[in-house]
């Protein structure tokens, strides 16, 4: 018996094998978790197919198309796992996107339409999938929803840019879904992960160079890897953290904690 046996969780945001999403899937699956997957496209439906195949028990794992600029393609992910499953117990969003340019220019200069691309696909989607989970999860008796957030949210780092206010955003909406889904044991937290090498990342310029000041500065003197925030995901999905909500942990090696 797992941690997480007889819970049904999904999964949304596996781009490749680099990505969090895919070291959350890796952990809750290794403590016995009944899983289900979506995928943003065709383009990258290969990758995710590959990589749940190497899971036991793959056959029987919900594979569904999800891209969160479209209302009506949310509506048909949560109604076709519903359909499967009738109840969730768990969802893990971990997914965000801001046009390159918007990433790279100057903060001044972010245009209205980059500004609302990134707050719509990065923060609102959190919401919009919270809602359509909030009746499996009470169909379940409550549940765990959870979503990746970064430093850049409170602090200023250099060249994060669009996606800074857009996970601010995104820490607010977990307060204030938690605030609201609470009374149905329905439960809204965020991990602040330390800097990763992953696809999302590559379009912030220096991420390599962040990760050297991680190093050097972070009272544990290393990086995080997609493992350690995965059981930092594990930990957020199960029983073991019943009594938070609301919250951003961060999974950093204490890298937040440093002033000067
Ligand atoms: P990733 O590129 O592996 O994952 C990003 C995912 O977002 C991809 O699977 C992509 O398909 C999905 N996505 C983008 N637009 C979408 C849309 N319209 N509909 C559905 N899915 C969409 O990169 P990652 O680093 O694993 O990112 C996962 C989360 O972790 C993001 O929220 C990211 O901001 C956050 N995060 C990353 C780091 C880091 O350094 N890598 C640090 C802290 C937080």
């Amino acid at each position: 018996m797992g941690l997480m046996s007889g819970k049904k969780c999904l999964v949304m945001g596996i781009a490749n094998k680099r990505s969090i999403a895919w070291g959350i899937a890796q952990a809750l699956h290794r403590e016995g978790a009944e899983l289900a997957f979506t995928y943003q496209n065709d383009r990258l439906k290969e990758n995710v197919v590959e990589l749940v195949q190497t899971l036991d028990g793959h056959e029987n794992m919900p594979l569904i198309p999800c891209d969160v600029s479209s209302d009506e393609s949310i509506e048909q992910c949560f109604a076709a796992l519903g359909e499967k499953w009738g109840k969730l117990d768990v969802l893990a969003h971990s997914l965000a996107y801001a046009r390159t340019e918007d990433i790279q220019n100057d903060f001044v200069n972010i245009p209205r339409e980059g500004y609302r691309i990134a707050m719509e696909i990065s923060a609102w989607s959190l919401i919009a999938c919270a809602r359509h989970a909030k009746p499996l999860m009470e169909a379940a008796g409550g549940g765990s929803i959870m979503t990746l957030s970064y430093l850049a949210a409170e602090r200023v780092v250099d060249k994060y840019n669009i996606m800074a206010p857009a996970k601010a955003a995104l820490e607010c909406n977990v307060r204030y879904l938690a605030a609201e889904l609470g009374e149905k044991n329905i439960r809204v937290n965020a991990i602040s992960a330390g800097p990763i090498k992953t696809l999302a990342a590559s379009a912030v310029k220096g991420v390599a160079k962040l990760r050297d000041i991680v190093e050097e500065r972070s009272p544990l003197h290393r990086n995080v890897t997609i493992e350690e925030v995965g059981d930092v995901g594990l930990f957020l999905a199960s029983g073991l953290s019943r009594c938070i909500t609301g919250e951003t942990i961060y999974a950093d090696n204490g890298f937040n904690i440093r002033g000067v």
